[in-house]
């Protein structure tokens, strides 16, 4: 099942390269919290119990091309957005080779630097696209795959981590280089991409065995696979829910491959992922 949010927090069932409307069985999922919300994100918490009805309202519901919609983030409220700093060892050495990505300080891997959070408001969906912030700065693209919580969990074991997933989507975790901490340099707005839509774990063998590709204006930047994450998908849960509460919607994303590079105003990024998805985003200034 492939999940998306489009227009005005429309919630859609992707078909092909269609979109099947399915916004009505929201209103009969049952009442939507009222303030203060639950932590969590409601949609993502239900995903299970509304599975069926998406399916049954799919077979009649109004058609949409997907060409046509503006696309949201999969998740509207994420409690956070967590990210893996160093999670290939290639991206490590290429890092640690050139002093216009690393400012003067050696990178270590996610075994020592642990994790960092990007601010909410940093999250997009593909439609927005990314605005550079205006500076002098590099500002590059890293190509991710994106892990979605689908449950309330805390210590996680590694062994049962998967159970915890609501499902996976592509990410761009983008980052003006500089010295100052990543969760300044990767929290701007629109610098967590995540799209185009969530893809359930039924249609994904294993996370930890995706090809990941990633080209700009068409021209290959980042190409992998995610079974050379340092920390794979299971120990990057487990980890997290050692230090933070993990809630339905959040996000995780696994860290990016080599081939990081500079993007400008006017560049599209496109990135795919094996049995997830792929996403065109425009770089704006
Ligand atoms: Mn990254």
């Amino acid at each position: 099942m492939r999940i998306c949010r489009f227009n005005n927090d429309s919630l859609g069932l992707v078909i092909g390269d269609e979109i099947a409307d399915v916004t009505s069985v929201l209103a009969s999922a049952g009442t939507v919290p009222a303030w203060p919300l639950p932590s969590g994100d409601w949609l993502v918490k239900n995903l299970d119990n509304l599975r069926e009805p998406i399916m049954e309202a799919a077979k009649s519901a109004p058609r949409v091309a997907l060409s046509d919609v503006t696309l949201l983030s999969p998740v509207a409220n994420p409690t956070k957005v967590i990210a893996a700093p160093v999670n290939y060892l290639a991206h490590q050495s290429e890092v640690n080779a050139d002093s216009n990505v690393n400012f003067g300080t050696q990178v270590k891997t996610i075994e020592s630097a642990g994790l960092f959070l990007k601010a909410n408001s940093s999250l997009v969906g593909v439609s927005a696209g990314v605005r550079l912030r205006n500076d002098d700065r590099r500002h590059d693209h890293e190509g991710e795959l994106v892990v979605v919580i689908g449950k309330t969990g805390r210590d996680i074991p590694e062994a049962n981590a998967l159970d915890y997933v609501a499902g996976y989507s592509v990410g761009l975790d983008m980052t003006a280089r500089g010295p100052e901490e990543r969760s300044l340099r990767k929290s701007i707005d629109t610098y967590s991409v995540v799209g185009p839509w969530l893809t359930t774990p039924e249609e994904v063998a294993d996370p930890d065995n995706l090809e990941l590709l990633l080209t700009v204006n068409g021209e290959q930047r980042q190409k992998t696979n995610t079974n050379r994450m340092i920390f794979n998908t299971r120990k990057l849960i487990a980890y997290a829910s050692s230090f933070y509460t993990l809630y339905p919607g959040d996000i995780i994303f696994t860290g990016t491959p080599d081939g990081v590079s500079r993007v400008y105003p006017g560049d599209e990024m496109y990135v795919e992922i094996e049995s997830v998805g792929s996403m065109q985003v425009k770089v704006l200034g």
